[in-house]
């Protein structure tokens, strides 16, 4: 009996379906719409089979119950530490399966092995290998291209709400104290600021700001304002690709 199946690797399903051959599998919904009477030394099972919609009940006199793999403690914390995602079952979740399998969303850091999701030793150590290359090449030059299009805070307009922190996906925006002389007085206050090398240009804080403190560089408010300010009077013009 199981819940949920997850095969890693072509070994895995190779496996599975040899095993399909002598073994059957049934597959519940929840633990709850299982029972299990021990009887004279016998196992009474009934459930209910999710595809046929069936109550299934038989006696056996040998029961092994198989423990699932969980993502280990602390995984939520680090998560929000970082800002990387995690899945429906709580490991990480890389940023893209197929052209990003061990990278998160968030550059520099990567991922490998049971951080990810259950897997096989084999798996675990080629995808380590992968991460640790990964890294590598991060290191052995030294420094990394950040975007041309990143967010600018006007510190003027910011108020230090801290909303635009909630929904940055890549931790690019901190709060600084800074002070300003306000005539006899020295006030301290709380402002937004973003990392350049950080920032990946989402766009993300720049709908979140309230008082329309964030803009993008080359994509400016005034700009796009002004680019569908023209479109009417933009004759429509035929590319031809060569
Ligand atoms: S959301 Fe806008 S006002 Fe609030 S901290 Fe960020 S930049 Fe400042
Ligand atoms: S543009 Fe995106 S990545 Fe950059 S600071 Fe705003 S939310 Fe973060």
């Amino acid at each position: 009996m199981y819940r949920e199946f997850q095969l890693s690797d072509l070994n895995a399903e190779n496996l599975w379906r040899g095993l399909r051959k002598k073994v059957t599998y049934e597959r519940y919904r929840s633990i709850d719409d299982i029972k299990i009477i021990n009887e004279n030394e016998n196992f009474h099972i009934s459930y209910k089979n999710v595809n046929a919609q069936t109550k299934i009940e038989y006696n056996t006199d040998l029961l092994i119950l198989a423990t699932p793999k969980i993502p280990a403690d602390g995984t939520e914390q680090l998560a929000k530490l970082l800002k990387v995602a995690t899945n429906i079952d709580g490991f990480f979740l890389e940023a893209d399966a197929k052209l990003r399998p061990i990278d998160f969303a968030t550059e520099g850091i990567f991922l490998c092995g049971g951080a990810h999701w259950p897997k096989w030793i084999g798996e675990s150590i080629t995808q380590a290998y992968g991460a640790a290359g990964r890294a590598a090449i991060i290191m052995v030059k030294g420094e990394i291209e950040t975007e041309c299009i990143t967010s600018y805070i006007n510190e003027e307009k910011c108020i230090g709400c801290a909303k635009c922190i909630e929904v940055c996906p890549y931790n690019a925006i901190e709060l600084i104290d800074i002070n300003k002389e306000m005539g006899l007085y020295n006030i301290s206050l709380r402002k937004a600021r973003i990392v350049n090398a950080v920032c990946k240009g989402c766009g993300a804080c720049v709908v979140e700001c309230s008082v329309g403190a964030i803009d993008q560089n080359h994509f400016s408010k005034f700009q796009i304002n002004k680019m569908i300010d023209l479109l009417p009077s933009l004759d429509i013009i035929d590319y031809e690709f060569v």
